[in-house]
């Protein structure tokens, strides 16, 4: 479990780093791989999410995963994506957390993630947590907790701390 204080400190923060669902730039399952493609091309983000018409999530897609069926003999076409849609190569098993998932669980998962999709109880997509969100959110932590908590150094905590320097001093 997280330090109660960081979570609470966490969680007023919560609305600056989940990224609303309207605002993340995503493509349905049936789009056409080319328009997939332009769209990837032009928003510039490494992975996007992947919706149904219900806005239930479904899969991620990111670029190689659509490049990957236009090499054809060592040479790059558009002609093997004319009958592929999105759903024919996104990604199916990936990462998410629920509306009412814990802090505890978002940050583990954001170690391996650069981000993770939010859902609520019906898979319908709400947003994205990310990496460099947490991130901030963890440096106005670090920067502001002491106006807000009173912290204080256990005493056998400053003993061990002592006694490491002093070894290293000697090593
Ligand atoms: P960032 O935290 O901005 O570096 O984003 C990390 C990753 O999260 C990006 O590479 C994308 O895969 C995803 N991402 C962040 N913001 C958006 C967005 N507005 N729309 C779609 N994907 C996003």
């Amino acid at each position: 479990m997280i330090a109660k204080s960081i979570e609470e400190m966490l969680l007023t923060k919560q609305n600056s780093f989940l990224i609303p669902g309207d605002k993340v730039a995503s493509v349905q399952e049936d789009n056409p791989l080319t328009h997939a493609f332009l769209l990837l091309t032009k928003v510039r983000y490494s992975k996007i999410p992947v919706l149904d018409g219900e806005s239930h999530l479904l899969g991620l897609l990111t670029m190689p995963m659509i490049t990957d069926r236009m090499i054809e003999l060592m040479d790059l076409s558009f002609d093997p994506l004319k009958d592929l849609t999105v759903k024919d190569v996104m990604q199916t098993e990936f990462d998410t957390l629920k509306t009412t998932a814990d802090m505890d669980l978002a940050l583990h998962l954001l170690v391996d993630n650069p981000f993770v999709p939010v859902v609520d109880e019906q898979n319908v997509f709400r947003g994205i947590l990310t990496r460099r969100e947490m991130m901030k959110a963890f440096n106005y932590i670090a920067h502001n907790i002491e106006n807000d908590y009173e912290i204080t150094e256990k005493a056998s905590r400053h003993h061990i701390s002592k006694l490491a320097g002093t070894e290293i001093k000697h090593a």
